[in-house]
């Protein structure tokens, strides 16, 4: 008979922790999670699940504009955000009853209240007390703002799930992922979209030639990107807001969304007591094994700020309970990650960008092609692809692959099989196309740019 109330108790219940429960119940490990907020943490509630149903919902202006080049005729359109916004509750409230369902019959124990760590083997959750063997902690980040004046007026992710109603015009500073997703997602519901970015370029970390494209092309729909700027301070001006930038000018909005990055959740309840090791962003430290340096005690996801990507921490939590509990090791491996970003157009990537190839290896082919969507011939709507190949001329491996346009994250995820399976570049032109379609490009690029 253990000791512990408990052999696992996982603090926090989204993306990472809750594949973690099942895993392990499913082996028969005692286990608990606790839960604070909402079951399925940001992904489900204020990441990628709203935000792609809200794509969906963006994307229909264009696709209504292209519908007349196609001989339909289609009435003024109208959009109403409270029922977009009520439908998109009503799903989340069934991923919840989802979620719940699939963790009892599991065997997990559901805590919901906030949970503080007491010691290396003791949680308390709302008052209780409760002991187990091993503690994980996947407690995912929260969005960080900047200090600056009129700092309470903004808004960030979180809230933009909840408005009341649309902004006419908004500003949205930074230019993440989540900048450019929430300026395609506005910018197609109607709203003035305007993106205030303290650096030269959109995506930090993406391929130089993506960062590029995706800004003419968010240009040319209509967005407007300031670059090399900043917000000094916000002032309510009754009916709207006046941002006022450092050089001294001023942009007014009826919203102003911050989306400056997040920082990982681990202050406020107990780690520091512990004596849980921190990074400088205050990231739990943790070993290849996502062990924190108090033995009983792993953290993994968001809060530890390595990879902040719902798949990664679902691999994460898998890897962690085989390992423990299976006796099966099998290490995520962190190479060729694919991801995407939902902006319109849509971007896909995995691999090396052209920098990083540069940086590692003396002899590589770029090879690229932009094109406009056979689909755009008819609609007139001036969008179009960019695809990028990046191979190793010594071994012809393929080593990057990007692109934006229409279904890049699905053309890329089947991309991202074929290269780490190590497709080299004579594979992908043996391969037939299938035809028409964008993603053919990629098995018919012949001639390297030079
Ligand atoms: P990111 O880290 O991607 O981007 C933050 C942006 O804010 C950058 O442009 C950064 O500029 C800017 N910024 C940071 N600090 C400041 C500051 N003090 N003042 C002004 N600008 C600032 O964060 P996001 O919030 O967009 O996304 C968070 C994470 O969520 C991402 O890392 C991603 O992993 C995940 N995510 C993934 C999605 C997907 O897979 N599709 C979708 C949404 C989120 P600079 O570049 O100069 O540092």
């Amino acid at each position: 008979m253990s000791r512990y109330d408990y052999d696992l108790f996982i603090v926090g219940a989204g993306s990472g922790g809750v594949r973690a429960a099942n895993t392990a119940a499913a082996q028969g490990v005692r286990v608990a999670i606790a839960e604070q907020r909402y079951l399925g943490g940001t992904c489900v509630n204020v990441g990628c699940v709203p935000k792609k149903l809200l794509v969906y919902a963006a994307q229909f202006s264009r696709e209504f504009e292209a519908a007349a080049g196609f001989g339909w005729t289609i009435g003024k359109a109208t959009f109403i955000w409270s029922k977009l916004i009520f439908n998109k509750n009503k799903e989340i409230k069934r991923l919840h009853a989802i979620y719940n369902n699939r963790l009892q019959k599991s065997g997990v124990e559901i805590m919901i209240g906030r949970a503080q760590m007491l010691d290396a083997h003791t949680v308390a959750v709302d008052g209780r007390q409760y002991s187990a063997e091993r503690i994980l902690i996947a407690t995912g980040g929260w969005p960080f703002v900047p200090d600056i004046p009129g700092k309470q007026h903004i808004v960030t992710s979180n809230e933009m799930f909840f408005l009341d109603q649309l902004p006419k015009r908004i500003i949205i500073v930074g230019a993440g992922y989540i900048a450019v997703e929430f300026a395609s997602i506005l910018h197609g519901l109607g709203v003035k979209t305007t993106i205030c970015h303290r650096g030269p370029k959109l995506l930090r970390g993406f391929d130089e030639d993506i960062r590029d494209f995706l800004a003419d092309e968010l240009t040319r729909k209509g967005i407007d990107i300031l670059f090399n700027t900043d917000i000094e301070a916000i002032e309510s001006t009754g009916d709207c807001f006046a941002a006022r930038l450092i050089d001294g000018s001023k942009v007014s909005a009826d919203l102003v969304m911050y989306a400056t990055g997040r920082t990982p959740n681990s202050t406020g309840f107990g780690l520091e007591k512990l004596g849980i090791e921190l990074d400088d962003e205050g990231a739990i430290k943790v070993d290849n094994d996502y062990q924190t340096n108090v033995p009983s005690i792993y953290a993994l996801g968001d809060v530890t700020n390595r990879v902040n990507l719902t798949p990664v921490a679902i691999a994460e939590g898998m890897a962690l309970i085989n390992k423990l509990y299976a006796d099966k090791p099998k290490p995520v491996d962190y190479d060729n990650i694919p991801t995407a970003v939902f902006s319109q157009p849509t971007i896909g990537t995995v691999g090396l960008t052209e920098a990083q190839a540069r940086e590692k290896y003396s002899d590589i082919d770029i090879y690229t092609t932009s094109f406009a969507s056979m689909k755009n011939t008819l609609s007139g709507i001036n969008e179009k692809n960019l695809m990028k190949m990046i191979v190793v001329r010594s071994t012809d491996k393929v080593i990057g692959m990007h692109m934006v346009g229409s279904d890049a994250p699905e053309i890329i995820q089947g991309m991202a099989v074929a290269m780490r399976a190590g497709a080299t570049k004579a594979i992908f032109d043996s391969t037939l196309g299938i035809h028409p379609t964008a993603a053919e490009e990629f098995v018919t690029l012949r001639t390297p740019v030079s």
